[in-house]
């Protein structure tokens, strides 16, 4: 079984508690006015990687806190998924992750466990809701106010019950240069790109091709 896969990350520190691993799928058809992940949405880019692999890459790491799935958008990718969670629950019970799985979707509550009628077993929160442009917010790990943290397990509920309505003035933000390019990890504010592309311009160095544009 084979996952369509725009990056594997590590370590993640922007989305969700602690040191995390980070996979984002590719392929979103959902096109939020805004999106700053454009590169994810064609589903004819990314990376084929089998299940096992993106396993063993997990298992690799060591000790992680959790595992953030975001894309691109992991319900249109919804049998490999699964084969990825029900993999991610053997490595728990052998000993190999014992950290949390969050979830990112731009589906709303309802559509979301209709792709994924598993989630509750395999995944332990879930942020849904598609951005929203016009409602921005400073609520921890959310681009807009309209999207929900839902804890879907018991260790989802240890995890993120603290955290639902947890604000942040400034939020974290991850800039890695990897493959001579420029990846950010985290939910930039309203102007944050702009300030950015401001301040590298000043600085000599001109953005070329970024994901919140068109291409
Ligand atoms: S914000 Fe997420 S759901 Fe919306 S278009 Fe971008 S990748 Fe898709």
């Amino acid at each position: 079984m084979k996952l369509n896969v725009s990056r594997l990350h590590h370590p993640v520190t922007a989305l969700g508690p602690g040191i995390r691993a980070g996979l984002w799928v590719q392929g979103c058809t959902i096109g939020c006015p805004g999106c700053v992940s454009r590169d994810t949405w064609d589903h004819g880019d990314g990376t084929a990687l089998e299940v096992d692999d993106v396993l063993a890459w997990l298992a690799g790491l060591g000790e992680v806190d959790g595992l953030t799935i975001s894309g691109g958008e992991p319900t249109e990718q919804p049998a490999a998924l699964h084969a990825l969670l029900q993999g991610i629950e053997r490595l728990r019970r052998d000993g190999h992750f014992a950290g949390d799985v969050l979830c990112y979707t731009g589906r709303d509550e309802a559509e979301f466990h209709a792709a994924f009628p598993w989630a509750a077993d395999l995944i332990d929160a879930v942020i849904v809701g598609a951005f929203a442009i016009t409602e921005p917010t400073d609520l921890l790990w959310r681009g807009s106010a309209n999207q929900r943290l839902i804890p879907l397990t018991d260790l989802g509920r240890l995890r993120y019950g603290p955290f639902l309505d947890e604000r942040a003035e400034h939020p974290p933000l991850q800039v890695t240069v990897e493959d001579g390019q420029v990846w950010m990890i985290g939910i930039p504010r309203r102007g944050d790109l702009r300030r950015l592309e401001t301040a590298l311009r000043s600085s000599g160095v001109e953005l070329e091709e970024v994901s919140w544009r068109p291409r």
